[in-house]
């Protein structure tokens, strides 16, 4: 093990201090999920080609919210055929003997912590949740897992009138939305909990970034404010990425360049021996 890194886990291990991990798309790949950047990046409707950055919008699904489930449902069917790797079960160890001291803040939607075994108290899903859904015309905040039985086998599979009445709202029959959060629309505490997140990062001392870039906002604000507090900063990435280069260069940081399966249980097995 790298000596900078040996050396922040032992001043962790020592000060018995909290710990957030923070992952992104990038802890997923290794278990099958696409990127949006091939094939899975555009939506055909009719004859107009949408990109992932026009169908994940609440502007979409209020002009065309039969397509936009469509879109969803046939990624969380992708998602549903994925399974947690290395990496997310290193993360559920990390809880189970941290307890407390530990949460997880993941910007990823595919459910594939909790599945592993995190709890749903202690992992702040920030972007949601693909496997939910709520109420499009907000008649409360509550989220529904989405049935069973609506599922697109694939592409240009239709939604049936059965699936379509299992989608609308349990308390006022308006259409569900998927519980994620769209590219035009903010975070909020209701629906995200951002700012028990917040919260919490106030109180972390070593923060480990994994799979993400700087690019996510969550991300960056989440590096940040840990290292404005004087907290340590462990990036795993495998590409380059900024905030590899924002932990290098903080008072008690360091990157690691590899995955993720790679490197969680190296640091597990450290930290929890
Ligand atoms: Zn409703």
């Amino acid at each position: 093990m790298e000596e900078k890194l040996q050396q922040i886990l032992n001043e962790f291990k020592e000060n018995e201090g909290n710990l957030t991990i923070l992952t992104g798309a990038g802890i997923s790949v290794e278990s099958g999920i696409p990127t949006f950047r091939g094939a899975d990046g555009y939506w055909t409707v009719g004859s107009v080609n949408y990109q992932f950055q026009q169908i994940g919008t609440f502007t979409f699904f209020e002009d065309k919210p039969l397509e936009s489930w469509k879109w969803f449902l046939y990624r969380k069917g992708v998602c549903g055929r994925s399974k947690p790797n290395l990496g997310h079960m290193a993360v559920v160890d990390f809880e189970k003997h941290l307890q407390d001291r530990f949460r997880l803040i993941t910007q990823n939607v595919d459910g594939l912590h909790l599945l592993a075994g995190n709890s749903e108290e202690k992992t702040f899903q920030v972007h949601g949740n693909i496997n939910q859904m709520r109420c499009s015309k907000e008649c409360s905040y509550d989220i529904y897992d989405i049935p069973d039985k609506v599922q697109v086998p694939d592409r240009n599979a239709s939604l049936t009138d059965e699936m379509i009445k299992l989608l609308c709202c349990p308390k006022c029959k308006a259409m569900t939305r998927p519980h994620v959060l769209w590219w035009d629309e903010s975070y909020n505490e209701h629906h995200f909990r951002i700012h028990s997140t917040r919260a919490w990062v106030d109180q972390t001392d070593l923060l480990i970034t994994v799979g993400t870039s700087a690019s996510a906002n969550v991300a960056c604000t989440t590096v940040y404010q840990v290292k404005d507090n004087g907290g340590s900063l462990i990036d795993i990435n495998p590409a380059y990425s900024p905030l590899g280069d924002i932990a290098k260069h903080s008072h008690s940081g360091t990157q690691c360049t590899g995955t993720s399966s790679e490197y969680l249980p190296i640091i597990r097995d450290f930290l929890l021996s």
